[in-house]
């Protein structure tokens, strides 16, 4: 029988230790860490997307800030709100959370982010220094895969690995952090000619490419890890029902597989839980606290 990756699991065991760092440093820091979201204009996934986030926060004691504003702000207001952020101290982690709408430059509000408290790791300082293996912030998404293999002691060194997608939130730092740890890795993308058979190489297959169902047993090999970044909801025929589904057709590759993530289940609650670590790193860093999470870094 196939083993599933059960990110929902190995998050809320993650999110038990660092309820109790945060607990345990409170003393020393003299204030629990703080998370800064902003969010620009109604977009509802965004919408459940920061109140996802704000919950995970409140559930481990990071003390979560909220910065609604208007689709009709200027870039300029958002670049001051950021500004004013970086100085506050009692910030130690902020993110933009994406899309915003399109009259906004997103890159250059990202730059503008201080690296040091960027927790979505897409700042290109953050970016440049995961190209040369440094040690900063990396981003949520691929950071939560890495610690979902490791939980089930699934060796990155010297497998082959390809990465479906090369998007800069997903695939390209993926196939990096994946590079750095002795990976042979492989990244695809939608140019990409012969898919299926140069995934049917890979012992670690992961599809970032947004197409549900893409990757079907033609794409899988026996006895590989495949896992799952896509989440697509679809509509039954009838359009009375809606179900979540991810780029893989799990029930066509399940019996070939040694491994999986579900969808959901997988990697979605990693990439939350790992906005959380990567803001209590910060908080670390800032007040010189014990490394006991160091484990948890990609
Ligand atoms: P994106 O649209 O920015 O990038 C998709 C990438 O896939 C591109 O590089 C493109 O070249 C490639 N691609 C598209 N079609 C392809 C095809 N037919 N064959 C090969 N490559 C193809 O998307 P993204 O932001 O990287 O996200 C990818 C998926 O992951 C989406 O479904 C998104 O919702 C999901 N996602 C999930 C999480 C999570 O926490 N679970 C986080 C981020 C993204």
């Amino acid at each position: 029988m196939s083993l599933k990756l059960d990110g929902k699991k190995l998050s809320l065991e993650i999110e038990e230790r660092l309820n109790d760092y945060i607990s345990e440093n409170k003393k020393i820091a003299k204030r629990a860490p703080g998370l800064a979201v902003i969010r620009i204009g109604e977009d509802p996934a965004s919408g459940v997307y920061v109140s996802n986030k704000q919950r995970a926060c409140s559930r481990i004691g990071i003390k979560s800030s909220i910065f609604h504003l208007e689709e009709n702000v200027e870039q300029k207001e958002v670049e001051q709100l950021i500004n004013k952020l970086n100085s506050d101290n009692d910030i130690d982690g902020m993110l933009l959370q994406l899309p915003i709408p399109k009259k906004f430059d997103e890159q250059k509000l990202i730059s503008h982010i201080n690296p040091s408290k960027d927790v979505d790791g897409l700042n290109e300082i953050n970016i440049g220094k995961l190209v040369k293996n440094e040690p900063a912030m990396r981003s949520c998404t691929p950071a939560g895969i890495i610690n979902l293999l490791r939980s089930q002691n699934i060796s990155i060194e010297g497998k082959n690995i390809v990465v479906i997608g090369r998007s800069l939130l997903v695939g390209k730092p993926l196939s990096l952090m994946l590079l750095n740890l002795n990976g042979t890795v492989t990244m695809t993308h939608s140019k990409t000619l012969n898919l299926n058979k140069i995934c049917r190489e890979a012992d670690i297959l992961i599809a970032a490419a947004g197409k549900p169902n893409l990757v079907d047993s033609s794409f899988v090999k026996e006895g590989a890890v495949v896992i799952d970044v896509g989440i697509h909801r679809l509509k039954s025929s009838d359009k009375s029902q809606t179900r979540l589904c991810g780029d893989v057709l799990l029930e066509d590759v399940i019996s070939k597989v040694f491994a999986y993530t579900p969808v959901p289940g997988g990697v979605g609650p990693m990439t939350v839980t790992m906005l959380l670590v990567n803001t209590i790193f910060s908080w670390q860093k800032q007040f010189g606290l014990s490394s006991t999470l160091n484990d948890l870094f990609p």
